[in-house]
């Protein structure tokens, strides 16, 4: 295996980082940020990452600081439920996480500072280095991809983001949880236990006025509270105890066209940002990790590695990332629209629950460590 300089020390860089370094790489890793940490929110993270953070030895790790979902309930605006998706119960023995950000980059940044890696902080790459690998695990606003595919401008979908921590001092039963997911007319709140009794909300609405894209914004909470003020059950309780949220505009990228030539490669939102309604952009990172590691140790000369890795991922992120899409306009139907999608969800998980959870096996079963490159 090779040196790899890897630009980025998200969930991608790092995870790639301890996948390389666990196959023989040397690994030079470079992060703009003075520390590796998260804004505060939560992640889930579905088996097909879990799958690959478990091989690298980080599943007890990870167990210690997170909580286990059940599943997704969904319910209306006013809190009438429409149907469960009970996950687990479907496969038993995978773990479905529930995680505060900043501690999933605590247990990696932990192994991967473990691990013999070299990561330089405070470090902003402006010059892509001429090193003989280059890994592009830069995010949303990637200089590796701008270098692969040229300038792209992303579009506005219309829809706004909050994202707030409350402390929830009700532990979850048997150290589980529910994803509670409201949906209501041009907007939805979604909403999960983390370990350590704090509650995250994530709340999205339409809104035609242009706004950032990134979490540095706040908000004053009382926006986000008149904006819900609609929604019933728990909702209002929890709204009415945040006292600090941050903002973000909703932007489609579409999936890069080149994500490699032949000394540099993409991963994670670098190459595939995706819309956050179905929850995989750290878990599709996650599995890029493992398979670019898999590929490079596998396929001796690099660039058929990179072209191979491109072939085993490209297809899975497009449908992942159009899925995302996808809901982004179901979740918003409204009028007699909605009525009728939620009537038929309702109809769904009373006859037939198991068809309403199995439509995500693809996503969910899925097992990067068992691919064969
Ligand atoms: C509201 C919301 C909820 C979400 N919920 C989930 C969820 O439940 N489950 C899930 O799987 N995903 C979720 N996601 C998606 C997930 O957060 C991202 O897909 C994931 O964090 C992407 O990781 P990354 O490492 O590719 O990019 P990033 O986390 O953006 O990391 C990129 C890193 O590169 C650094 N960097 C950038 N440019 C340079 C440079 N020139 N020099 C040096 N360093 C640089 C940055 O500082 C940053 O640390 C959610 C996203 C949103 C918006």
């Amino acid at each position: 295996m090779t040196t790899a300089t890897i630009i980025g020390g998200g969930v991608a860089g790092l995870t790639a980082a301890l996948a390389l370094v666990q196959r023989g790489a040397s690994v030079n890793l470079f992060e703009r940020a003075a520390e590796l940490t998260e804004v505060g929110a939560g992640l889930q993270l579905s088996p097909n990452a879990g799958r690959v953070l478990e091989a690298l030895g980080l599943g007890p790790a990870l167990d210690a600081v997170s909580i286990r979902s059940r599943g997704v309930r969904m319910w209306d605006a006013r809190a009438r439920p429409i149907a469960v998706l009970d996950f687990a119960s479907r496969r038993p023995d995978a773990r479905f996480r529930m995680i505060h950000r900043a501690r999933l980059i605590e247990v990696l940044a932990k192994a991967v500072q473990a691990s013999g890696a070299t990561i330089r902080l405070s470090h902003v790459v402006d010059a892509l280095p001429r090193d003989p690998l280059v890994i592009g695990a830069d995010g949303l606003h990637s200089r590796v991809r701008q270098a692969l595919n040229g300038t792209e401008v992303p579009y506005f979908s219309n829809q706004t983001a909050w994202r707030a921590l409350i402390s929830d001092p009700e532990p979850p039963l048997d150290g589980q949880g529910w994803v509670d997911l409201f949906l209501g007319p041009r907007k939805h709140l979604v909403s999960y236990p983390l370990a350590g009794g704090l509650r995250n909300i994530v709340a999205v609405a339409e809104r035609y006025d242009w706004q950032a894209e990134g979490w540095s914004h706040k908000d004053d909470p009382a926006n986000l509270q008149a904006a819900f003020v609609d929604f019933g059950g728990p909702v209002a309780n929890w709204l009415a105890r945040i006292e600090d949220t941050g903002i973000w505009g909703l932007f489609r990228h579409p999936v890069a066209p080149r994500w490699h030539d032949d000394s540099r490669v993409l991963i994670g939102d670098a190459a595939h940002p995706t819309l956050p309604f179905m929850a995989q952009g750290a878990a599709l990172a996650i599995e890029d990790a493992w398979l670019l590691a898999a590929c490079l140790d596998q396929i001796s000369d690099q660039p058929s590695a990179l072209m191979r890795f491109q072939q085993m991922r490209a297809p899975r992120a497009t449908r992942i990332v159009a899925l995302a899409d996808q809901n982004a306009r179901h979740y918003h139907l409204k009028g007699p629209k909605r009525i009728a999608a939620q009537s038929a969800l309702r109809l769904m998980g009373r006859l037939s629950p198991e068809r309403l959870v199995s439509r995500f096996d693809w996503i969910y079963d899925y097992d990067p460590v068992s691919q064969s490159v």
